[in-house]
């Protein structure tokens, strides 16, 4: 199974993970002031996410998690919650500095050819497949 750390570069990967290393510097800043901005229980006003990240990355933020099955929202994504899989999102992007989780997604400090798996599929070479194991994305159903 693969460690924490390595389930978040996976995520980041599969679903904001395009920077190349030059990207990330602002999509991760962005993703972890976005998260810090969700209350603690998991509830979140869009405005004070606009005010976390300026409303252009709030509202990008809103539909690419609301994809990523870590939003969820009633009748309008304006007020949502966290998902689950949200939930541990934002406490693994609390715990680690903006520089961490850069370090994490884009360095080679896992070697220089780490193995990437996704929702879809997975890589890696071992008897426990991370398919349904990487607690930020969700469960199959
Ligand atoms: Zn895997």
């Amino acid at each position: 199974m693969k460690s924490l750390d390595h389930q978040f570069r996976d995520w980041n990967n599969y679903f904001i993970g395009y920077g190349y290393g030059t990207g990330e510097v602002y999509t991760l800043e962005a993703l972890k002031k976005f998260m810090e901005a969700v209350e603690i229980g998991g509830m979140y006003d869009y405005r004070t996410l606009e005010k976390a990240v300026t409303p252009v990355a709030a509202w990008l933020l809103i539909n690419l998690l609301i994809d990523a099955d870590i939003i969820e929202y009633g009748t309008s994504p304006r007020h949502g919650w966290l998902t689950p899989a949200g939930n541990e999102l934002k406490k693994f992007v609390t715990l680690h500095t903006s520089k961490e989780l850069f370090d994490i997604c884009c360095t080679s400090m896992f070697g220089e050819f780490y193995i990437y798996c996704c929702p879809e599929f997975c890589n890696c070479t071992d008897q426990s497949p991370c398919i349904t194991q990487n607690r930020f994305w969700s469960k199959p159903t």
